[in-house]
């Protein structure tokens, strides 16, 4: 693949936690406005793998690219030396995230929610920043929740929110861990919904983690199984679901299905 072709690209990525090899040598790419699903046992790395991307951690060895520049390390006088923090902050807004926990802010209204960052970080124009806002809360369905603050909203539309929210950024890349794990189970399906609507109508590109393995068949272009901090098997959903070739990967579909 080109490396233009390429809007995350983890090359000979090691992490470790004390002697723990967390991701081990770990090389993947995903292409621009793909759909991309991680699956695999608990413990597998996947959401390490967020994490690096948000910097909230940093990788031992290897380098991780955002579209087409290095997001822990920049090149000095044509060597790769480790980034300074305004290199990183740079690269990162490039990148959005939804958490399992939802997060908003508490003392502030749905749409402040929401233009919060674009207007403070970004610099947006307020009116700008609430007219995106308000668009952003009709796609997720809480266009008419704008001057309600979080606890008046059930889960689900919080977790609405917070992906309005992330989307408010402009990023070229969405994270999304288990957004829906910490939801009643009525919930679900709701933001689920949204998301496959957010997959069909922008041009982001979607990296989940999940273990909703009939939302990971519908919304996945390719889906990556990992094992012990490596991608042992990648594919189509409708290759690996209905036919993968490691036994690993049938054994864990096997417990999870
Ligand atoms: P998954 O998302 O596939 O369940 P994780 O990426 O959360 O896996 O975790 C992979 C491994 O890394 C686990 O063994 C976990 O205990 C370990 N781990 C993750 N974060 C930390 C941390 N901050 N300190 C120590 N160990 C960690």
């Amino acid at each position: 693949m080109d490396a233009t072709d390429e809007i995350i690209r983890f090359d000979k990525v090691t992490k470790r936690f004390g002697g723990n090899t967390v991701l081990d040598d770990l090389c993947f790419s995903v292409a621009p406005g793909k759909h991309v699903t991680l699956i695999g046992p608990s413990g597998s790395g996947k959401t390490t793998i967020l994490r690096l991307l948000m910097t909230l951690t940093r990788p031992d060895e290897g380098t991780i690219t955002v579209d087409g520049e290095y997001l822990t390390h920049e090149e000095r006088r044509g060597r790769l030396v480790p980034a300074g923090e305004k290199h990183t902050r740079e690269v990162r807004k490039k990148i959005g995230m939804v958490f399992q926990q939802f997060n908003l802010f508490p003392n502030m209204r749905v749409l402040q929610n929401v233009t919060e960052a674009p207007v403070h970080v970004l610099g947006m124009d307020k009116d700008a920043a609430e007219q995106r806002a308000r668009e952003l809360l009709e796609l997720v369905g809480l266009g008419t929740k704008c001057n309600d603050y979080p606890t008046r909203l059930s889960g689900g539309q919080q977790q609405r929110v917070a992906i309005a929210r992330a989307l408010a950024m402009r990023p070229r890349v969405l994270l999304l861990d288990e957004v829906t794990s910490a939801l009643d189970p009525e919930l679900v399906a709701g933001v689920l919904d949204v998301l496959r609507d957010v997959a069909r109508t922008t041009d982001v590109t979607m990296l989940c983690v999940t273990h909703e393995m009939n939302f990971a068949r519908d919304i996945s272009d390719e889906v990556l199984m990992f094992d012990a901090g490596r991608v042992i098997e990648k594919g189509t959903p409708e290759k690996i679901f209905s036919d993968p070739e490691q036994d690993r990967t049938r054994e864990f579909l096997s417990a999870v299905l």
